[in-house]
């Protein structure tokens, strides 16, 4: 099985100098792109089906044909890798960051170039500090090798990538407030359209891409269309970062085809549930998706498949639910989060998420109602796409309206029995 992505991270914990980077086909991606036109690069990818592995699976090839050209607007074009990793139970940028950053840089000259940009930024969450280092590290590396700066290898294309540290917000990850952080304004999600690809950074045409879906172009450019889509089990292409975290026996995170089974990721690559635990539910893409349950095992964990379960493929990184665990506590915990990364900029938001983490707490300690199950309902729309400026509140809702409708009985048992089961 190929993993492109993670197959040379080196297993003593150093990141892939750009020596051993190149020996390994490192920056033939690039040379290719270079030979080839802004277009046809464009079309490569969009062949290739690489879909953004930030959470919304929006076809990267598509995100890039939508910038206008130079010639259309004539004057800077900006590309940002989103760094801020800040999905509950995501962690799977952090390696290819720590572990491979000339991959990364490859992959976003090689963006730049497609749509034309003078200037890129990775924008890295705060904490990610070994990152940053290896990062800094090997931008120099690649300024030093002529794959940065003026008239790269002697295309005539040139470019300037520069690193900029996250305050740390969950928000930040949310390319509008990610946008007017890197301008030095305060995090704030702008209205939707105009999508950043027409007026982005300080209102330019701008292309924020994930760190794990940047890290795939250099492949696609070096080994071609067909060898990628080979390496997926389902119509979109590649292999996807997949991570398991919760009571199973080997928590982790492993390169496998995009469309790997649920199941086999949880039973064979994280080992199963541990003894004494039996499996109850998994958030499969992060925090902010909805639960699925045992029925639900043999999805194929693709964007298509997953969005058929009733759930969405996210990040791709499993919180697992077990019987032990109280799915009104998880809940909370992942409410408490959201409520407190709320910018606060619109009304729903602000006052929807700190009302939900109240009435959970209160069920939570024996004190909540049966009407409050209803309020549950009334907040879910209230706070659904559409009602809010950006995606947090509806994602924030997801955990818990999905938790209400297959763990109902659950949160009844608090209210009837005037505690928590669990503790
Ligand atoms: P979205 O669907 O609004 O947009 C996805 C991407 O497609 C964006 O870049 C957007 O600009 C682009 N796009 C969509 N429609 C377009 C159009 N018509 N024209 C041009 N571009 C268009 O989703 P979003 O709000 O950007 O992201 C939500 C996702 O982010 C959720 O799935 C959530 O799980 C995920 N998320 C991930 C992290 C993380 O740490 N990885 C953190 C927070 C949220």
């Amino acid at each position: 099985m190929e993993k492109p992505l993670t197959a040379h991270i080196p297993k003593d914990g150093s990141w892939l100098r750009l020596k051993d980077y190149e020996r390994v086909g490192g920056y033939q991606g690039l040379r290719q792109a270079l030979k080839m036109t802004p277009k046809e690069v464009i079309d490569m990818v969009k062949d290739a089906g690489l879909r953004g592995r930030g959470g919304a699976g929006f076809a990267t090839g598509l995100k890039w044909s939508l910038v206008p050209t130079p010639d259309q607007i004539p004057g800077p074009h900006y590309l940002i890798a989103n760094g801020d990793e800040m999905e509950p139970g995501t962690f799977k940028d952090r390696l290819l960051l720590e572990g491979n950053p000339h991959q990364l840089i490859e992959g976003m000259i090689i963006g730049a170039y497609a749509i034309q940009a003078e200037f890129s930024y990775v924008f890295l969450r705060w904490g990610y500090q070994f990152a940053e280092k290896a990062l800094e590290e090997a931008i120099h590396e690649a300024y030093e090798a002529g794959y940065l700066g003026k008239n790269i290898l002697g295309s005539g294309f040139s470019h300037e990538l520069s690193v900029h540290i996250s305050a740390g917000r969950y928000i930040c990850g949310e390319e509008t407030a990610l946008i007017n952080a890197l301008e030095g304004k305060r995090a704030n999600p702008r209205a939707k359209p105009p999508f950043p690809v027409v007026s982005g950074f300080f209102g330019r045409p701008t292309v924020v891409n994930n760190i794990e879906t940047l890290s795939n172009v250099p492949h696609i450019l070096s080994k071609g269309v067909s060898w990628y889509k080979s390496l997926s089990k389902c119509e979109d292409g590649g292999t996807k970062l997949y991570g398991v975290s919760g009571k199973v026996k080997r928590p982790g995170l492993w390169e496998l085809p995009l469309g790997t089974s649920f199941r086999e990721i949880l039973e064979e690559h994280a080992g199963g549930m541990r003894d004494g635990y039996q499996f109850k539910g998994a958030l499969p893409g992060g925090g902010s998706t909805d639960f699925i349950t045992a029925e639900h095992l043999d999805v194929a964990m693709d964007y298509n498949s997953v969005a058929k379960v009733g759930s969405r493929m996210g990040t791709g990184t499993i919180i697992v639910l077990d019987d032990k665990t109280c799915v009104v506590g998880m809940v909370l915990n992942l409410e408490h989060f959201f409520a407190q990364e709320s910018c606060g900029w619109c009304t729903p938001c602000r006052e929807g998420l700190p009302w939900t983490e109240k009435l959970l707490l209160a069920l939570e300690n024996g004190e909540g109602k049966m009407e409050d199950l209803k309020i549950f309902d009334d907040l879910t729309r209230y706070m659904g796409p559409g009602n809010t400026f950006c995606a947090l509140a509806p994602g924030a809702m997801e955990p818990l309206q999905s938790a209400l409708k297959h763990f109902r009985a659950d949160f009844e048992r608090h209210i009837h029995e005037h505690r928590c089961p669990w503790k």
